[in-house]
């Protein structure tokens, strides 16, 4: 055994450093080692949670009917330990997990629930649901025409290329999540391909892009969740980049994942949470920079023993862990949240590293928050934690140009304006340079802004245009 894979300690919850989770209404009980095996609750389990039985009816219809269209995937762990029961319907992991009425638009919940109340058939609600999810399903940022990469003539699947340095992965038995967020909508995508003849096309396909491309850095495997896999498949994708010399200049391995929210078991106790642990290990010893890209929404996430424990051990594996996460109405739209969530990360070794501002979700009307006010909770987050929690950036948009940070609302030559800056630009010349867009209290999203200063378009729109029109690159490198 390597010494990665040391016994877990099992810290008191009472140890210096940690919250009285008793205070906090939340049940830490949850055993180090799970005391059963990894279990997807879906829709059909709704009537069996027993703590939702505790619910108003009606409330229960509603979940029910909006179950019908938007995902529900839970397990035990969430249920029982990162609830507080005592604060539902408000409570914020409720909310990230269990469907609610005001997630649909009204018509569509009245239609969803009339089909319901008159017992139509299967086909009936299946098709109801059908034509609600069309509606929401958004198609992110061209990155379908825009980033998908090439080897020769042959177009490489489950590969985005969008920034120079950094490749995006898709593993087909990656795409899906040990629960589902009610915010996302990326498992409308969920349409992976499980034989192993496809893991070794794909691990192929990654390989030889990879190759081929010098100037990337940097391999961020994301999903779904890539870690729902089993760390014999990971090891097929990740083992070639320590091993190969063709790919000596891929440096830095990310991992995106939410897993240490939904199964933190996944390092600790699970069949080849050691395996995975040794893995990561010998790609740090082989001198790379391993980095879990952990999505936490809300400092509740960070509350159990188990996820500490799972936190103590990729960390003892060389793994760094980042943590990123959209902000959201109805689960972390004030500073107190981030501010606690942002210093118990750094408590547990952690980087803050990206506030996103969401748009990548069906019931986006429940979600959302204008700029302004994701710009001002930033903001008021930012100013009031230590510098090691500053290496957050936000509030940040994934959007077809690049990654767009709001930085600030101000008012310049008598005219109040959006301040923006490129995170992440198509072309790297863009990053770091301000921009301005005319003010807006309602706008939420990026294709909202408009020039200041009674200017046409931004610095970056006719570079922008020519690279969708394929002339792209516009700068070399
Ligand atoms: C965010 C993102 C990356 C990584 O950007 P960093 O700023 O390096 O974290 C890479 N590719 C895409 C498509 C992204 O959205
Ligand atoms: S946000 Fe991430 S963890 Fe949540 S459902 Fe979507 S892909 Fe899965």
């Amino acid at each position: 055994m390597s010494k990665v894979v040391s016994e877990p300690g099992n810290k008191p919850p009472g140890a210096p450093g940690t919250m009285s989770l008793q205070e906090e209404g939340l049940d830490n009980t949850a055993p180090i080692f799970p005391s059963e095996r990894y279990k997807a609750l879906s829709a059909k389990h709704l009537p069996e949670i027993p703590q939702l039985q505790k619910l108003p009816a009606d409330d229960r219809f509603a979940m029910q009917v909006v179950a019908s269209v938007l995902p529900f995937r839970s397990n035990r762990y969430v249920i029982d330990n990162l609830i507080d029961w005592d604060r539902v319907p408000d409570d914020p992991v409720y909310q990230i997990t269990f469907p609610q009425q005001g997630m649909l638009e009204s018509v569509d919940f009245s239609h969803m629930a009339d089909l319901m109340r008159r017992d139509a058939s299967a086909k009936e609600i299946k098709e109801g649901a059908h034509e609600i999810r069309e509606k929401l399903n958004p198609h992110p940022a061209g990155q379908r025409e825009l980033n998908i990469p090439q080897v020769g003539n042959e177009t490489i699947h489950g590969l985005q290329h969008k920034y120079r340095e950094t490749v995006l992965f898709f593993p087909s038995q990656g795409q899906t999540c040990h629960a589902y967020c009610t915010f996302c909508f990326r498992w409308a995508q969920f349409v992976g391909d499980n034989t192993l003849k496809i893991v070794a096309k794909e691990a192929d396909g990654l390989h030889d892009y990879l190759a081929a491309h010098p100037d990337v850095t940097d391999l961020l495997v994301t999903g779904g969740d890539p870690m729902i896999m089993k760390t014999a498949v990971f090891a097929h994708y990740l083992e070639p980049l320590v091993e190969d010399p063709r790919l000596a200049h891929v440096q830095d391995i990310r991992i995106g994942t939410k897993s240490l929210t939904f199964w933190p078991y996944r390092f600790v106790g699970d069949d080849d949470a050691d395996d995975m642990l040794r893995l990561l290990e010998k790609i740090v010893k082989a001198g790379k920079h391993v980095a879990i890209m952990a999505h936490f929404n809300h400092w509740q996430e960070l509350q159990t023993n188990v996820v500490r424990e799972a936190i103590r051990r990729l960390h003892d594996a060389g793994a760094v862990i980042r943590c990123q996460a959209p902000l959201l109405r109805h689960i972390n739209d004030s500073s107190d949240v981030w501010i606690r969530m942002w210093e118990e990360e750094v408590r547990l070794g952690m980087i803050p590293y990206y506030m996103f501002v969401e748009r990548d979700t069906g019931a986006r009307n429940y979600f959302e928050v204008p700029l302004e006010e994701a710009c001002r909770i930033f903001q008021n987050s930012y100013k009031y934690v230590s510098g090691l929690a500053r290496t957050v950036r936000g509030p940040s948009m994934s959007a077809t140009p690049g990654k767009v940070e709001v930085q600030d609302v101000q008012e310049i030559a008598g005219e109040k304006v959006f301040v923006l800056r490129f995170l992440q630009g198509r072309n790297p010349d863009w990053v770091g340079r301000p921009f301005f867009a005319a003010y807006d209290p309602e706008v939420t999203w990026f294709d909202g802004l408009r020039p200041a200063f009674g200017q046409e378009k931004f610095f970056y729109t006719d570079d922008f245009n020519a690279m969708v029109q394929g002339r792209w690159p516009t700068t070399k490198h």
